[in-house]
């Protein structure tokens, strides 16, 4: 059964307040579409061909450069999309709201800290809150890595994911990518981020 490339759960033009519509559609129709189409490529025919993606994450160290990169940017992008929403934005709710309270002490330490981690992920990547033993945690990965590989060097389950890659935001933001990530909580889709925290355990 090959990856397929989700549908967004919005219209392309439905963040525009935070992210014009040029940018979505060519970030679904063409970036993350040749994720997708180059994962299929790179495990049919191989043990890989069947396999979940969090399976070949969690072994991804001693798998293919090719299904590193196109793994991972069909999960990065499948939860990115999720995580946005034309209703979202605000603060957090319920068990998040209170996760965060416990790991950083306010909503506003928490995105300030959120916001230092992708302003300081160096070239493209991406800026994860994850769920750990520990609690929630900030991190970063490089390229299409995330925290479920086990080349991260800070492990968890994402519940919520900034595309930090300058084709996520240069057509409107051109360079500046802060702008871009103070555009990024107004469209944060809380409830998303709730029932991943609550599904990851
Ligand atoms: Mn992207």
């Amino acid at each position: 059964m090959a990856f397929t490339l989700p549908d967004l759960p919005y219209d392309y033009d439905a963040l525009d307040r935070s992210i014009d519509a040029r940018t979505m559609e060519i970030h679904h129709t063409k970036h993350h579409n040749t994720y997708v189409t180059k994962l299929n490529d790179a495990i049919s025919g191989s043990d890989q061909e069947g396999a979940d993606l969090e399976s070949m994450f969690s072994q991804v160290s001693t798998l293919s450069v090719a299904v590193r990169n196109n793994g991972g940017g069909h999960y990065n992008h499948s939860l990115f999309w999720k995580m946005l929403s034309p209703n979202g934005g605000g603060q957090p709710s319920g068990d998040v709201a209170e996760a965060i309270n416990a790991a950083f002490g306010s909503f506003d330490a928490f995105r300030e800290a959120f916001t230092t981690e992708a302003l300081g992920r160096f070239g493209s990547g991406w800026a994860w809150l994850i769920s750990t033993p520990d609690g929630l945690q900030i991190t970063s990965t490089p390229n299409q890595d995330n925290p479920l590989m086990d080349v991260a060097p800070t492990q968890g389950t994402p519940v919520l994911g900034l595309d930090v890659w300058e084709h996520a935001y240069y057509l409107r933001y051109q360079n500046r990518r802060p702008d871009y990530v103070e555009a990024f909580w107004d469209v944060v889709n809380w409830d998303e981020v709730n029932r991943l925290l609550s599904a990851a355990g």
